[in-house]
């Protein structure tokens, strides 16, 4: 499946105003999800990216990383490791805190699930500023990961994520804008 799909695919996302808060528009995928043309369209977009790259493990950012992350492990044969908020992960955790606009906020893995060495591919719906993906990308990094690329659906690039981690040495795609 290697035709440009994206202009459909962005036809299957919402944008839902002021969600979580004022002033966000929410760039919600579940409506792509549903349908199942998009889903297999937006998995074989994914695959066309990651499958070259060979990763050893598609990690998934929570929570929407999951599902695409999931669906593309699937389709390239690769396992999959989740990356989830504090406190979620019953066995024995890594972690990483990071800076978000307020506050911050902490990232965890199964300690020993992504073995020294492998080469993974990073996975979630959406990258903004990229902090997120960034702080994965370095838990990721301190497991003695190798972080072959860091992959989304959707890029805001007015809020330069892909950019700030590139600059990082993360190199960086989405699918569509
Ligand atoms: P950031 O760390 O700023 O790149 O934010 C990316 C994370 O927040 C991803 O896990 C996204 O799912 C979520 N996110 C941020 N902004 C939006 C948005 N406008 N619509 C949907 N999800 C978003």
């Amino acid at each position: 499946m290697s035709s440009n799909p994206t202009s459909d695919l962005t036809a299957l996302i919402r944008t839902i105003p002021d969600f979580p808060k004022p002033g966000i528009q929410f760039r919600d995928i579940t409506t792509l999800l549903a349908d199942g043309d998009g889903l297999r369209d937006l998995t074989a977009a994914l695959a066309e990216i990651a499958r070259p790259l060979d990763p050893d493990l598609i990690v998934g950012i929570e929570a929407r990383g999951f599902i695409l992350g999931a669906a593309l492990a699937l389709s390239i044969g690769k396992g999959f490791v989740p990356v989830r908020k504090k406190g979620k992960l019953p066995g024995k955790t890594v972690g990483i805190d990071y800076v978000l606009e307020y506050g911050t906020d902490r990232l965890e893995m199964h300690e020993g699930q992504v073995p020294q060495g492998s080469r993974v591919l990073l996975v979630d719906d959406l990258i903004a500023t990229g902090g997120t993906a960034n702080a994965a990308a370095q838990l990721l990094r301190e497991q003695g990961a190798i972080v072959l690329m860091a992959l989304f659906a959707i890029d805001l690039p007015a809020l330069g994520g892909i950019a700030a981690l590139e600059a990082d040495g993360v190199a960086a795609r989405a699918i569509m804008t």
